[in-house]
C-alpha cells in the first residue's frame, strides 16, 4: 500500500476520552472510530489487524479439529424461552421486534441456536464428536462500556460448541480447546494463563478464563510465578490423542491460577511466599464444560450404543476476538506508540522515502515496494511529501515492526536502513539484504 493513497487518519493529539493506553493508541493511530457508546467502525488499518487475528483464530480452531460455520446476527426469541434465557438474561440482552411483532434479539452469544442447529441435524451418536464454531458480532448491551474495543457492546466473538455423547469425551473438547488457545495467543505475541474461573450456577471445575496480565486489565487474579515460565511453543500435538491433551491441560493448570471469584486463600497461602502474586488481568478467552444444560430443555438427544436417547454433553468455548487488538497493544507499545507482534502487524515493513521527488531516491523506494510484495511480503511505502521526522513518527506509532529508510545520501553507497520497531536498533545494508532480511 502507498500511503499517499491510503486512509489513515492519525490523530495529533491525544482524545481525551481514551482512559487507557490501548483505546488512546488505536484511536491516535486511527484504527477505529466511536459511532455511538461501545460500537466502533472499523478504520483501514484496525480492519486489517482485525482480519489477521482472526485469520489466527480460524487456522488454529480447524487445527484442532473444530468446523467453522456461521450463524446469524439476529436470533428468534422463541429459542431463549426454550432454554429459559430469555427472560433470565437481563439488560444485557438488546431486544428488537419487527414488523410483525415478532420477538427478536441481537445474539449476545449463540448456545441455544447451535443447539437448535444440532438438534435437527445429529440424531446418533455415531456422528459424534463434534464441535462447531464461529467467528460473528455480538451485542451485550453492557452497563459500563468503555476502553474502546476491550469492552464494547457490539464485539467479535469466536465462539465454539461441542457436542459429545459423554461428559469424558466433552472434556477432551474441553482440552483440545486449551492447546488450540495456547496455540492462538502465542502466535499473537501474547501470554494469557489459563486461570481457574466460576462455573455460576452450574458450578464444577470445568472452566478457564484466559487473561493477560496487565495493569488496567478488569479482573483481579492470584497466581503462582512458575506459571509464567509455561510456554506451549511449536511442539507438535495429536489433537485425537486424548493423554497428550490432558497432559498439556494438566502442566498448564496445575500451578496456582485463579481469578478473584475463586480465589481462595488457604490454598494459595500453600505457595511459596515468593512466587505468590496477584495482578490485574484482561480476560481474551474462556471454555467451559456445562454438561446437558441446553441439550436437556430444548431436546438435543443422539441414540446411544444401546439403542437409548440421551442428551449430548456440550461446553462452549470463546476468544474476545476484538478485545484482543486493545489487550496485544496493552502488552506491546511504548511512548512512541504500537509495536505490534509480527503474527498480527497490519503491515511487515514501512519504507520512508526521505527525499520525495529526488528520482534516484523514488526508484530505489519503488523497487523495494515491488521486490517486497512480490516476495509476499505487505509493505507500507511512506511515498507522501513529509519530513522525515513526520515519517518516522506516523510509522512508529502505528506500530509496523521494520522500518526500511531510503535517502540519497545511503544510496550513493548502495545503502539503506532497516530500523527494528521493537529494539530500536538501525542497520546499514543494501537494498537487496534488506529485503533478504525480511522475507
Ligand atoms: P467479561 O467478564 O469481560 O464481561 P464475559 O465473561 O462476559 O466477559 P464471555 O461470555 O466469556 O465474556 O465471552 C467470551 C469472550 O468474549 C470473553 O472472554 C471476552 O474476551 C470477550 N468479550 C466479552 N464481552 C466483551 C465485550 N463487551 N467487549 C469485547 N469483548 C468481550
Ligand atoms: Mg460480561
Ligand atoms: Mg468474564
Ligand atoms: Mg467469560
Amino acid at each position: 500500500m502507498r500511503l499517499s493513497r491510503y486512509f489513515l487518519p492519525v490523530l495529533k493529539e491525544d482524545p481525551k476520552e481514551a482512559q487507557i493506553v490501548s483505546h488512546r493508541l488505536m484511536l491516535r493511530a486511527g484504527m477505529v472510530k466511536q459511532q455511538t457508546a461501545g460500537i466502533y467502525s472499523w478504520l483501514p488499518l484496525g480492519y486489517k489487524v482485525l482480519r489477521r487475528i482472526e485469520q489466527i483464530v480460524h487456522q488454529e480452531m480447524q487445527r484442532a479439529g473444530h468446523i467453522p460455520l456461521l450463524m446469524p446476527t439476529l436470533q428468534p426469541a422463541e429459542l431463549w424461552k426454550e432454554s429459559g434465557r430469555y427472560d433470565a438474561y437481563g439488560e444485557e440482552m438488546l431486544r428488537v421486534t419487527d414488523r410483525n411483532k415478532r420477538d427478536l434479539l441481537y445474539g449476545p452469544t449463540n448456545e441455544e441456536m447451535i443447539t437448535d442447529i444440532f438438534r435437527s441435524g445429529v440424531n446418533s451418536y455415531k456422528d459424534l464428536p463434534l464441535t462447531l464454531y464461529h467467528i460473528q458480532w455480538k451485542f451485550r448491551d453492557e452497563r459500563r462500556p468503555r476502553f474502546g474495543v476491550m469492552r464494547g457492546r457490539e464485539f467479535l466473538m469466536k465462539d465454539s460448541y461441542n457436542f459429545d455423547l459423554t461428559k469424558e469425551d466433552a472434556l477432551h473438547a474441553y482440552n483440545r480447546h486449551l492447546v488450540a488457545y495456547l496455540r492462538t495467543y502465542e502466535r499473537m505475541g501474547l501470554q494469557a494463563i489459563p486461570m481457574r474461573a466460576d462455573g455460576g450456577p452450574i458450578g464444577g471445575d470445568y472452566t478457564h478464563e484466559f487473561l493477560v496480565l496487565a495493569e488496567t486489565g478488569e479482573s483481579e487474579v492470584f497466581y503462582d510465578s512458575e506459571i509464567t515460565d509455561l510456554s506451549f511453543g511449536d511442539r507438535q500435538i495429536d489433537y485425537d490423542d486424548v493423554g497428550q491433551c490432558q497432559a498439556v491441560l494438566e502442566e498448564f493448570t496445575s500451578r496456582y491460577a485463579r481469578t478473584d471469584e475463586t480465589h481462595d486463600q488457604d490454598v494459595f497461602d500453600k505457595v511459596p511466599e515468593e512466587r505468590r502474586r496477584s495482578a490485574r488481568g484482561i480476560e481474551v478467552g474462556q471454555l467451559f464444560y456445562f454438561g446437558t444444560k441446553y441439550s436437556e430443555p430444548m431436546g438435543a438427544t443422539v441414540v446411544g450404543p444401546d439403542g437409548a436417547k440421551v442428551p449430548v454433553h456440550m461446553g462452549s468455548h470463546g476468544i474476545g476476538v476484538s478485545r484482543l487488538l486493545g489487550a496485544i497493544i496493552e502488552a506491546s507499545h511504548d511512548d512512541k506508540g504500537i509495536v505490534w507482534p509480527e503474527g498480527v502487524t497490519p503491515f511487515h515493513v514501512g519504507i520512508a522515502n526521505l527525499k520525495q521527488g529526488d528520482a534516484s531516491t523514488d526508484s530505489a523506494c519503488e523497487a523495494l515496494y515491488t521486490e517486497l510484495k512480490a516476495r509476499g511480503l505487505d509493505p507500507l511505502y511512506d511515498d507522501r511529501n513529509e519530513r522525515a521526522g513526520a515519517k518516522f513518527a506516523t510509522m512508529d506509532l502505528i506500530g509496523l515492526p521494520w522500518r526500511i529508510t531510503v535517502g540519497p545520501r545511503g544510496l550513493a553507497d548502495n545503502k539503506v536502513e532497516l530500523t527494528s520497531r521493537r529494539t530500536g536498533e538501525s542497520q546499514e545494508m543494501s537494498p537487496k539484504d534488506a529485503v533478504a532480511r525480511l522475507v
